[in-house]
C-alpha cells in the first residue's frame, strides 16, 4: 500500500530529476516549440516540492490534488494546466483514503489521463505527453518498472510522429523526426515513480 509520504517522496524526486533534465527538455522544445519546457517544468515542480515540504497533506489524494493545483498556478505554458489536471484528477479519484493500492493508483492516473485528453482535445498518436502517459498507466498493471519502460518507449515513439496538437503542430510535417518534450517529461515522471517504489 502507498501512503501520503510515498506520494510526497515521488513529487520531491520528480523535482530533482526535472532539475537535472531541464536543459534537455528545453532542447527538445527548441526545434518543435518555444524552448521553455524544461524551465516550465522546473518552475512547477520546484514550487510543488516547496509547498509539500512546508505543509504535507495527510492523504495520497490530497498530495496529488495540492500538487496539481500548484502546477496550474505556477506554470504558464500548456504543460502546467495539463499536468495540473492530470494530478488533480488522479488525486480526486483516490479520495480520502489514508493508503491506496497500486491498482487504485493506476485507476486514478487513468482518470487523470482521460482528463488531460479532454482538456487538450488530444489522443495518443498526436505527438504529445499522452503518448507516454497512456502506455505508462496501462503498464502499471504489471509493475512500476514496466510502467517506466513503457512510458520511455512511448516518448521515443513520438519521434516519427507528426504533431497534431500544441505548438509543434504549427510545423506540420517539419515536426517529424523530433522527440516530443512533454512525452519525455511524462516518461521522467514514471521513471521517478519506479525509483521511489523500488
Ligand atoms: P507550451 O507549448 O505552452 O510552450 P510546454 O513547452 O511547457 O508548453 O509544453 C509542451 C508540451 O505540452 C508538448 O510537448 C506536449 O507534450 C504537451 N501538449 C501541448 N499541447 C497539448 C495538448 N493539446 N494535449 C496534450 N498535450 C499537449
Ligand atoms: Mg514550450
Amino acid at each position: 500500500m502507498l501512503d501520503a509520504a510515498f506520494f510526497v517522496r515521488w513529487m520531491a524526486a520528480a523535482a530533482t530529476v526535472i532539475d537535472r533534465e531541464a536543459d534537455r527538455l528545453t532542447e527538445l522544445d527548441s526545434p518543435i516549440g518555444d524552448a521553455d519546457h524544461g524551465r516550465n517544468m522546473q518552475r512547477g515542480f520546484t514550487a510543488v516540492r516547496k509547498m509539500l515540504e512546508a505543509e504535507p497533506p495527510a492523504t495520497p489524494g490530497a498530495v496529488l490534488v495540492a500538487a496539481g493545483r500548484q502546477l496550474i498556478s505556477s506554470v504558464g505554458g500548456a504543460s502546467g494546466p495539463l499536468y495540473g489536471t492530470l494530478l488533480r484528477r488522479a488525486g480526486k479519484a483516490l479520495g480520502e483514503a489514508p493508503q491506496v493500492s497500486v491498482a487504485e493508483l493506476r485507476t486514478g492516473l487513468g482518470a487523470g489521463v482521460d482528463a488531460v485528453a479532454q482538456l487538450g482535445g488530444s489522443a495518443p498518436g498526436d505527438k504529445t505527453m499522452l503518448d507516454a502517459l497512456v502506455p505508462g498507466v496501462a503498464a502499471l498493471e504489471t509493475s512500476f518498472a514496466a510502467a517506466a519502460e513503457a512510458a520511455g518507449e512511448g516518448a521515443l515513439a513520438t519521434v516519427p510522429m507528426q504533431a497534431r496538437k500544441g505548438r509543434a503542430s504549427y510545423l506540420g510535417e517539419r515536426s517529424i523526426g523530433h522527440q516530443d518534450p512533454g512525452a519525455t517529461s511524462s516518461a521522467l515522471l514514471f521513471a521517478t515513480l519506479a525509483e521511489v517504489a523500488a
